[in-house]
């Protein structure tokens, strides 16, 4: 079993930590939040993360996980060192690597002679030899091994991933950082930095080019009378399709997909290609935040100033407390530049927090949110929601209004009631 540091302790590094700390290795979680690290040390979870806590109890009652906000407590016992600090994007559309710059500059002189450094943040192609010249240290080997874990499955992602992938030019030092999988039943790809940092910015392009490709179906379905449901069985029955994400909705968002997407058209630019073929997956998706407030205008009689729209959800999809890039805000958004008042609901959000706009009144309860409201918009898929009929809801609204963008409801239901229901695509 080896001994691990990690750097950078938010929803990748805190769930490698526990992870790993679960498969029998030594780890050590570093962070500059120190609130972070201190309620961490007493075992309290910053984020929303299913199995999370159980799995970092478990780590610190078994001595297999610690945590700290002085780097060279973190690193300067360790063989494997993993970057997992977050590459956010720039208002150009590029990614920003200062974190992971000033990471490296702040560990560079106390890393342990021979030490592996492996970088789980998703960096730019070419990252890799940046870090290396940025570290100056010729003993240390320097690896890329991109995470594809999903917030709302963290764990189960990363204790059960389809693939591992390892990028390095050097065998040993791949092989070391491929042991600490060992115990994890994967396909293992280890191959050349650059093609690791590509694999990352290649999966999520091509996720979000099935998504805005489903929503366009779904627009599709809606002109000419189809049911985006029986669509979506109809052709994911075809093993050279498949069935796999492949839901309409709001749009896609999130910490990863935007940013990664703008990230990799930039490099394609840099490189000499025009992207042109994302540029158009990205527009689509900003046209399906437009086209779901044009649902909510519609109900509403056409015109949004002064109506109340209740909005179910806010995080970027169920499972996660994460707002990065959510869109429901950015509908949200759409909807107070029209002159909308909105109440809205999120199982994870108690109160006003980073992200959310202030004019937006926090209910604790969903029912309560739709109070004189002439909307209800579902934006974010959570459970919660599921289980309310029309019945609960109508005495409290002003107008029958229900805009379901994660088609979870049954329309005929709503529908007998006297809700005008619309959903994406059926
Ligand atoms: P995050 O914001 O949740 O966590 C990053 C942590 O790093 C924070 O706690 C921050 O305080 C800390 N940090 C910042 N600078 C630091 C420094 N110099 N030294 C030590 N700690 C520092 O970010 P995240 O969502 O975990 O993402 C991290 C990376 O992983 C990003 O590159 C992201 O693109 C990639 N990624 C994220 C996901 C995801 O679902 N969140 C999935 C795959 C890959």
């Amino acid at each position: 079993m080896s001994k691990i540091a990690i750097v950078g302790t938010g929803y990748v590094g805190l769930t490698a930590g526990a992870c790993f700390a679960h498969l029998g290795h030594q780890v050590i979680c570093y962070d500059i939040d120190k609130e972070k690290i201190d309620k961490l040390s007493n075992g309290q979870i910053p984020i929303v993360e299913k199995d999370l806590e159980t799995l970092v109890k478990e780590g610190l009652e078994e001595n297999k996980l610690s945590f700290t906000s002085i780097p060279e407590e973190a690193v300067s016992e360790c063989e494997v060192i993993f970057l997992c600090v977050p590459t956010p994007q720039r208002s150009d559309g590029t990614t920003d690597i200062s974190m992971v710059d000033s990471a490296v500059s702040s560990i560079a002189q106390i890393l342990p002679e021979n030490s592996i450094l492996v970088n789980k943040s998703t960096v730019p192609v070419g990252s890799a030899q940046k870090v290396i010249e940025g570290l100056n240290r010729p003993d240390i080997e320097v690896v890329s091994n991109p995470e594809f874990l999903r917030e709302g499955t963290a764990v189960d992602d990363f204790l059960k991933p389809e693939r591992i992938i390892i990028g390095s030019e050097n065998p040993d030092a791949a092989q070391i950082v491929a042991e600490l999988y060992e115990k994890i039943e994967a396909p293992l790809l280890i191959t050349d930095p650059i093609s690791a940092e590509t694999i990352k910015y290649t999966a999520n392009a091509f996720l979000v080019t099935k998504l805005s490709f489903i929503n366009s179906i779904a627009a599709v379905c809606e002109g000419v009378g189809a049911d985006i449901t029986d669509v979506l069985k109809g052709i994911g029955s075809d093993s050279r399709i498949g069935e796999k994400y492949m839901s309409p909705g709001p749009g896609w968002g999130g910490s990863c997909f935007p940013k990664d997407t703008k990230s990799l058209i930039h490099m394609a630019g840099q490189a000499g290609y025009n992207f042109r073929f994302l540029d158009t997956a990205v527009a689509v998706n900003e046209e399906q935040f437009d086209r779901v407030v044009q649902k909510i205008r519609t109900a509403v009689g056409g015109e949004l100033e002064g109506k109340i729209v209740t909005v179910w959800g806010l995080t970027f999809k169920a499972g996660t407390d994460d707002l990065r890039d959510s869109p429901s805000l950015a509908v949200i958004k759409r909807l107070h530049e029209e002159g909308a008042t909105v109440t809205a609901h999120d199982p994870t959000v108690g109160q006003h927090k980073e992200g959310i706009p202030e004019q937006v009144t926090i209910s604790k309860e969903p029912l309560e949110a739709c109070e004189n409201a002439n909307a209800v918009v579902l934006l974010t898929d959570w459970k919660e929601y599921e289980t309310i009929g029309p019945d609960d809801v109508m005495d409290r609204l002003a107008d029958l209004n229900l805009i379901d963008t994660r088609n979870v409801f049954n329309p005929k239901e709503w529908e007998d009631k006297g809700f005008t229901y619309q959903g994406i695509g059926r």
